[in-house]
This record gives C-alpha cells, structure tokens and sequence, in this order.
C-alpha cells in the first residue's frame, strides 16, 4: 500500500487529491499539510475536505507528516514546493509536483534536487491534456510550415501566473516539433500597430474569466483551412485523478525526474 502525504491540502486541488484517493485500490491518505497559518493545521483533513473524519491531523510543516508516507503530492506555490522537495529528497521520499508558475532558476533547482530523487513534475496531470501534447507535436511535425500556430488558453479569475503552465508546455513540444526556439517565437501579447505575424511565432494568448476550469485551443491556420484541437477541463478531477496515478506510478520507479507522458507510456 502506498501511503500519501498531500501537500496544500485545503486547497483546491488539495481537496479533490484527497477525494479522488478514496477507493483507489494501492493508495492511501497517510497524511496532509498546509502553511503554518492556515486554519486547518490542527484540523482532522477528512473534516477540511468536506468527508468524514480520517484521524490524521493536517500539519504545518511537511516535516511532521514525512514520515507517515512514501509519496508527497504538492499541489501549492512555487516556493513552499521547492522547500518541500528539499525535504521530501533528503528523507528519500518521492514527490508528484502539479504545481505551477516556476520560473526558469526554479525549474532549474528542481531538476537539480530531482536528480537525486524520485519525481513527477506536470504542469496538466490530464490524461487527455497529456494525449494533447503528443498530438499537436504529431500535427506539427507533418505540416511543418505554411500553418500559422497560435494556443489559446483560459481559466478561472483566481489563477495566479500566465500563460498556464500547460500552454507553455503545449508551445514547447511544437517549438521543438518545429525545430523552433521557443525563447525566440513566443509571443506573449499583441496591441497596437505591430504589423504583419512572423511565419515563425508562436502565439500564447490567455483569458481569464469567471470559473472556467481550464481550456486550451491550438490553431494550425493555413491558406484554405484550419486545424483547431481543443481540451475543455469540466472540473478538477481529472488533474486529481491524474496526481493519484502518478503517486502509485513514481514510488517504484529509479531516482529520476519524469513528466506524465513517462507515467501515461506516451513515450
Ligand atoms: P489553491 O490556492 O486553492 O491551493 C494552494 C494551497 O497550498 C493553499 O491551500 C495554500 O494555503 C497551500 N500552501 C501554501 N503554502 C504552503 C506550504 N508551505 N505548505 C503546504 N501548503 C501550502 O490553489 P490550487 O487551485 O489548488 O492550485 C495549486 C497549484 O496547482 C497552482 O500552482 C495551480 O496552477 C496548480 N494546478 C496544477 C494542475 C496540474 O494538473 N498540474 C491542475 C490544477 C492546478
């Protein structure tokens, strides 16, 4: 049985981890955490997440809960996920990382801290969002050029950093399927008199409105025609669901930094 530490706990994604674990045969809540602040350190976490009581108390510190489990799922911020990394690796313990919003040094440390640990690092922990990634790479690699690339993507008011990590994603695997530098054909933002698009870049255009779970668009725009390729998420548990997989998947895996194309076979 593989016990599961969820990090971020009370929040949003935190709490559908913790529903989506119930009855999944292998795994099991072995414990829950939250910032030293929040009003549900000291609280019972079946309580926090809107389920009977579990007896295993949300912690302020991932140090407390660390031994209680094998797998950590964070689900927070950039920074108390770095930390939380340097701890979960120090202590041998695997991790799944969905968070988002870490810049380039960020990514780079948590490469870093990977290499001597076990961890999935996803921005979309979606089967389907993963089954995306390859497709519009298959896409790109057969119409090469002519077809102008453009991802829109759109979430909830409450989402923090942009473009979603999975917009980034999606560009980067059609940069490369293109054999283009994403740091030289991302664009970001349009307004103005800017002239005619380049053959070259790619556009990132982001929408933030209301409740929207998360939804990406890639157009391939021709002479004639259009590809468009769309994953609309309905609600959180498919990401949740995505994170369970991925925990009872890492824990028997070699020391190593893998994505969810490695947890899925999409290889
Ligand atoms: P949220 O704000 O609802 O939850 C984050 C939680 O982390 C909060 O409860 C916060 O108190 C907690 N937290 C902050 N510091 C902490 C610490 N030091 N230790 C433990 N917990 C701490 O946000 P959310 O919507 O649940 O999203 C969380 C992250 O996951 C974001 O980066 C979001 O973009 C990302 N996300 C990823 C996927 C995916 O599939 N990879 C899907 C959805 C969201």
């Amino acid at each position: 049985m593989v016990r599961a530490i969820v990090s971020g706990a009370a929040g949003r994604m935190g709490g559908r981890i913790i529903h989506m674990m119930e009855g999944v045969p292998g795994i099991v809540l072995a414990g829950a955490v939250e910032r030293p602040d929040h009003p549900a350190v000291g609280q019972d976490v079946g309580e926090v997440a809107g389920l009977p009581k579990k007896g295993i108390t949300v912690a302020g510190s991932l140090a407390d809960a660390l031994p209680q489990g094998d797998v950590v799922i964070e689900f927070t911020h950039p920074e108390p996920t770095l930390a939380n990394l340097k701890a979960a690796a120090e202590a041998g313990k695997s991790m799944v990382i969905g968070t988002t919003g870490l810049n380039t040094q960020q990514v780079g440390e948590l490469k870093g801290l990977a290499a001597r640990s076990k961890v999935v690092f996803a921005p979309n922990m979606s089967v389907g969002v993963n089954l995306l990634f390859k497709v519009v790479a298959d896409i790109a690699a057969v119409l090469t050029e002519g077809y102008d690339v453009e991802i829109v993507e759109a979430h909830h008011r409450l989402k923090k950093d942009a473009p979603s990590g999975t917009a980034i994603k999606l560009a980067q695997v059609i940069a490369q399927a293109l054999n283009r530098d994403l740091d030289k054909v991302g664009v970001y933002a349009r307004h103005g008199m800017i002239g005619q698009r380049t053959a070259a870049e790619i556009g990132i255009q982001t929408v933030r409105a209301g409740d929207i779970t998360g939804e990406h668009t890639v157009i391939f725009g021709g002479i004639g025609e259009r590809l468009e390729v769309i994953h609309r998420a309905h609600n959180r548990d498919n990401f949740a669901k995505g994170a369970v997989r991925a925990a009872l998947w890492i824990v028997d895996q070699k020391p190593g930094l893998y994505d969810m194309q490695d947890v899925l076979g999409l290889k």
